[in-house]
C-alpha cells in the first residue's frame, strides 16, 4: 500500500475533493502527520471515522528501519533499511547554524563518477518522497531536535529521480509540511542538463550545487561520464540558463584529487570557465575510500588552488570536514554493512 508520505498537500486536497469531502481535511492530516508526529490515522481525532477508514484503505503511516548508527564529533551518520531490504544513509552535521542533513535520493547511482563509493553499487530504485522524508524525520525523532538544513548530497543522482525529489521538496517545504525554509534545501546534481532546465523553471527557491570536478571536458571526461552526454559547454549554458531565469547563485562543488585536477593550471581554467557567472564555488578535500584509488590533494596544493581563485574575486570556500573517520563519505556505510 501506498505511504501517505507521498502525498502533497495539492494531491491529498485533490483526494478529498474526489471522495466529496473539505479541502481543509488535506491540512488537517497534514498537522497530524509533520506537526503532531502520529503514527496511526487512529491517532487523528478530528478526523470523522468514515474518512480514518478510508484513508486505512488508501495508506500507510509507515516508517524507516535505522540499523546503524555512528557517532564523531559533530556528526553522526545513520544507515537505514528500506522495506525491501536495500540500504541507504544520511549524514547528520551539527553547524553553528543549525543541523543539516544530508540525505539519499536513490538506492544506488548509475552515474559512475569514478572516485565515488555510492556508484559502485548500480542503481537499484528510486527513493519514494516518503523516503527521503521519513530520513529526515526518523532521525529528528532520534535526536529530539529539528533539523534546520537540508542538502540531497547522498547516495544517488537526484536529478536521475527528479518527479520524486521535486515532490519530495514540495512536501519539506510546505509551511503545514516540515516547513524547512526553501533556502535551507539543497540539490546536488553531476551535471544533467535537460533536468537543471526543468528545475529552473520552478518557482522553489531552493539552492542548485553542480559537481563539477574538472574545468575541462579532458578532465571531466576522465572521471565523471556523464560528461560524455552532456559536455562542460552545455553544462555551463544550462548553469547560466538556471541563473537567468531564478537571479539565484550556483555552487560548483570541486573535490580536489592529488595529479588528477589540482593543479595552478587547473585553478586558473576553472576561474575563466566560471567568469562573470553569479556563484561561489565549494572546494572538497577529498574523502579517501578502502575501493578506490583516487588521492586526496595536498595540503600545500589545496591551498594554492583556494589562493589562485580568491584572488581573482570569486568566491571560494574549503569545504568544513566532517566525518572522514566514520566512512562518512557519500556510499561509505551502505558499501561496509554490504561487503560490496
Ligand atoms: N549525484 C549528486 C549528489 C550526490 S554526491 C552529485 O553528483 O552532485 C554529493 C557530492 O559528494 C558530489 O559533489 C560528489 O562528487 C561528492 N563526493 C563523492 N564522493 C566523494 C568523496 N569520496 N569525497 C568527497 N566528496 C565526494
Amino acid at each position: 500500500m501506498e505511504s501517505i508520505y507521498n502525498k502533497s498537500l495539492n494531491d491529498l486536497e485533490q483526494y478529498f475533493e474526489n471522495m466529496g469531502e473539505k479541502k481543509y481535511k488535506a491540512t488537517q492530516i497534514f498537522e497530524w502527520l509533520y506537526e503532531k508526529r502520529v503514527t496511526s490515522f487512529q491517532e487523528m481525532t478530528n478526523v470523522k471515522k468514515s474518512v480514518i477508514e478510508q484513508l486505512e484503505k488508501d495508506f500507510i503511516v509507515d516508517r524507516l528501519s535505522i540499523i546503524k548508527i555512528e557517532k564523531d564529533v559533530e556528526v553522526n551518520k545513520y544507515l537505514f533499511e528500506l522495506n525491501d531490504k536495500t540500504h541507504v544513509e544520511s549524514v547528520l552535521m551539527m553547524h553553528d547554524y543549525g543541523k543539516s542533513l544530508c540525505i539519499s535520493s536513490q538506492v544506488g547511482c548509475n552515474m559512475g563518477c569514478k572516485f565515488c563509493e555510492s556508484g559502485r553499487l548500480k542503481k537499484v530504485r528510486n527513493l519514494l518522497p516518503s523516503e527521503m522524508l521519513l530520513q529526515i524525520m526518523m532521525i529528528e525523532k532520534e535526536i529530539n531536535d529539528r533539523i534546520s538544513h537540508i542538502v540531497i548530497m547522498g547516495i544517488g543522482e537526484p536529478f536521475d529521480n527528479y518527479d520524486n525529489v521535486v515532490k519530495f521538496i514540495e512536501i519539506a517545504n510546505n509551511s503545514k509540511g516540515l516547513q524547512i525554509g526553501s533556502r535551507h534545501i539543497t540539490v546536488s546534481t553531476c551535471g544533467i542538463v535537460p533536468k537543471i532546465l526543468e528545475f529552473a523553471k520552478l518557482s522553489y527557491q531552493v539552492n542548485l550545487a553542480i559537481s563539477l570536478h574538472g574545468a575541462t571536458n579532458e578532465i571531466r571526461d576522465k572521471i565523471m561520464p556523464i560528461n560524455k552526454v552532456y559536455n562542460i559547454e552545455l553544462l555551463i549554458d544550462a548553469v547560466k540558463k538556471y541563473i537567468d531565469k531564478t537571479n539565484r547563485r550556483v555552487t560548483f562543488e570541486y573535490i580536489l584529487l592529488d595529479g588528477i585536477n589540482d593543479t595552478s593550471s587547473d585553478a586558473y581554467k576553472l576561474c575563466d570557465l566560471v567568469k562573470g557567472i553569479n556563484c561561489y564555488i565549494n572546494l572538497i578535500p577529498y574523502n579517501e575510500t578502502n575501493h578506490l584509488e583516487f588521492k586526496r590533494s595536498k595540503k600545500s596544493a589545496i591551498l594554492k588552488f583556494y589562493d589562485i581563485i580568491k584572488k581573482r574575486n570569486i568566491n571560494v570556500t574549503i569545504r568544513k570536514e566532517f566525518g572522514s573517520k566514520i566512512s562518512a563519505a557519500c556510499g561509505q556505510l551502505r558499501s561496509k554493512k554490504e561487503d560490496v
